[in-house]
């Protein structure tokens, strides 16, 4: 939300990605593109959404550490600059990079390289001291807020694995994914 209104207010002319095969269960995946459905319809702004969610993936580097992190940064701007190429994009860049709990270093190198690729420039802001502001915005537009980085280890080493499993097993049940 921050990065946007700063981008927006400097005339810049944005579209939004979603890109999040790192995000597990269903449920919480769903969540977060339910947030950015409303920030696009907020902003007024398109936003291309690329589906799917692969726990498998994600579960085979629980034991990697920081480098399951970097293959999750590489995998998603990977596809992102692709899409960009694709769609006549001149750069890219990432909300990730509002966050102070992210690592910086890796997803510009991630960044970079995956720009790089396709041709493209990758805009490496620095938009961290923005963090409480989008997350005051986040509250005003009524946005469920996340409580874990994303993949299923970040919600296995977290207190809300029982919670969001219990979430996931209703929407099951009612056949609702
Ligand atoms: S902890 Fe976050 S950045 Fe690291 S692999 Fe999981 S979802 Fe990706």
């Amino acid at each position: 939300m921050a990065p946007l209104e700063l981008l927006l207010a400097e005339g810049r002319d944005c579209e939004l990605f979603f890109f999040n095969p790192n995000i597990h269960p269903a449920v919480e995946w769903q969540r977060r593109l339910d947030n950015a459905v409303t920030a696009a319809e907020h902003y007024q702004l398109l936003l291309h959404i690329y589906p799917g969610s692969d726990e498998a993936a994600w579960r085979e580097r629980a034991g990697d550490g920081k480098e399951r992190c970097a293959f999750c940064y590489r995998t998603r701007m990977m596809k992102t600059a692709e899409f960009a190429a694709n769609n006549g994009f001149d750069s890219i860049s990432s909300s990730l990079l509002v966050s102070p709990y992210q690592d910086r270093e890796s997803i510009i190198e991630a960044g970079k390289t995956a720009a790089a690729a396709y041709g493209l420039e990758f805009e490496a802001h620095d938009w961290r001291e923005q963090y409480r502001h989008g997350q005051d915005l986040a509250r005003e537009l009524g946005l469920y807020r996340q409580k874990y980085c994303g993949c299923i280890v970040s919600l296995e080493d977290s207190k809300f694995y029982d919670k969001v499993c219990a979430e996931h097993a209703k929407l099951i049940e009612a056949d609702l994914i």
